[in-house]
């Protein structure tokens, strides 16, 4: 883990750094850029994009990619949240070089843990004439008839006039830094080189900007990511599905389909990548590889996505069809307890029968069910599950190739309809919806078939 508890030192290394990099521009940035959640609750996937796009361009740019906290707020931390923000990350393969470690321990990556240095700053700030003591609470004191402006990496030049601003409080009376003066002292004390974040925070900036200046710090660039809105354009919420990545897990949705379909929110693969000689839609699927590859800041949209939870289902069925029949079924049995009861023969087959149908694996319990018990539409008449009861008695060997043979002769001998005799095949054997006929019969055994004909017949 980086030290960053010597901030003098560090401000020293920082500021050299960051004029050898405005001196020479063409020497390889190093680029390093954060997340810095704060344990307020669990993140919908609409902030996990944000991770991402992070994650994705400290990784195309083989820079850093650092987790830091923000817990400042006391008053709205929420029990259990850091846990969960680090599982998501987890969950989704997106490892961190910098930030706490794997067991907890959050070192000085933790905002409360660095009281004293925002302490030390505010004060600094307060003796240079920067800021002054209110109600013991200290704010900074904005200088009216100034512009702020910055040139986003995403929406180009921004900038705000000083007026509409009001001094503002960079240090609580409960000795706590408010989120700007944490953001910006951390920023630089990690040598964050580009912050990349929500929409939500441009207005923050200008006074980011301020600090930075009355710091005598370089600032980082700054790039704003647009807010994902739902199909009815509004802001997202629970209502349109923005849910968090956990709960997504838990309905059985792939990382690499809740990564892909993320990755598309706002973000759009380059021309030649597009083009790729495939299908229509299949030309937007990326694994995470490629993706570290081909992602860039310049190719984010300025205007805000559209969150639909169709296109993830897609990606979703398209990855689960993807994966090896071993990996799937591994993956099932995290899901289904009836999966795991089953022998592995017949689990394989039931597998291989419905996976086309699944769009997220919870689905596996759906359309298995069938084959551990019986639906419950009506068995047709009498006659003919009696005559179905003695066409699957003369079959003998007992798989799909003989139960094929035997049941197509068994419709020419006895001139019956074959859509008619597979639909009471259908009804009186598994009372529901089926993958082909034969295939779901072989899957059963035939005493298991005899003795839901048996009770058809009842
Ligand atoms: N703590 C802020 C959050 O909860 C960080 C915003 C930023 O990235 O500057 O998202």
């Amino acid at each position: 883990m980086k030290k960053v508890e010597d901030p003098v030192a560090d401000t020293e290394r920082s500021r050299s750094e960051h004029n050898r990099r405005i001196e020479d521009p063409e020497h390889s940035r190093k680029v390093r850029v954060r997340i810095a959640p704060s344990p307020t609750g669990v993140p919908h996937i609409g902030n996990t994009r944000t991770v991402l796009f992070n994650w994705l361009f400290a990784r195309k740019n083989k820079g850093k990619f650092v987790v830091r906290i923000e817990d400042t707020d006391r008053q709205r931390l929420q029990e259990g949240s850091l846990e969960k923000i680090l599982e998501i990350l987890d969950f989704l393969g997106l490892s961190w070089d910098e930030g706490p470690n794997v067991g907890g321990d959050f070192g000085p990556y933790i905002q409360s843990e660095r009281k004293d240095l925002y302490q030390k700053y505010a004060k600094d700030l307060t003796q240079k004439g920067f800021a002054y003591e209110d109600e013991g609470a200290i704010r900074l004191k904005v200088e009216k008839g100034k512009s702020w402006s910055w040139n986003d990496l995403i929406h180009g030049e921004i900038s705000f006039k000083s007026d509409v601003i009001e001094d503002f409080v960079i240090l609580k009376s409960d000795g706590f830094p408010t989120y700007h003066l944490g953001v910006v002292v951390d920023d630089h004390l990690m040598e964050i080189t580009d912050v990349l974040r929500g929409d939500e925070w441009i207005s923050s900036t200008p006074k980011h900007l301020m600090l930075y200046e009355a710091l005598g710090w370089q600032p980082p660039k700054f790039a704003h990511l647009p807010v994902i809105v739902g199909p009815d354009k509004s802001k997202l919420s629970k209502r349109h599905g923005a849910k968090s990545i956990l709960d997504y897990k838990e309905e059985g949705y792939l990382p690499q389909a809740l990564i892909n379909f993320m990755v598309l929110l706002g973000w759009s693969p380059p021309p030649e990548v597009a083009r790729r000689n495939i299908g229509e839609k299949e030309k937007e699927l990326f694994t995470l590889e490629e993706l570290t590859k081909i992602f860039s800041i310049d190719r984010v949209n300025t205007t805000s996505p559209v969150f639909n939870i169709e296109k993830l289902n897609w990606f979703n069925k398209k990855y689960l069809q993807m994966l090896s029949l071993p990996d799937l079924i591994g993956k099932i049995k995290d899901f289904s307890s009836r999966a795991i009861r089953t022998d592995d023969r017949q689990l394989s087959q039931i597998v291989n029968l419905v996976r086309d149908r699944m769009t997220t694996l919870t689905d596996f319990d759906k359309y298995a069910s069938i084959f551990f018990e019986k639906g419950s539409e009506k068995p047709p008449g009498k006659e003919k599950v009696e005559n179905a009861q003695k066409a699957l008695q003369s079959i003998t060997n007992w798989n799909e190739k003989a139960i094929t043979q035997t049941l197509d002769k068994w419709i020419q001998e006895n001139n019956l309809s074959a859509g008619d005799f597979k639909n009471t095949l259908r009804l009186s054997v598994f009372a529901d919806n089926t993958p082909p006929i034969y295939q779901s019969l072989a899957v059963l055994s035939k005493e298991e078939t005899l003795k839901r004909i048996e009770a058809a017949l009842k």
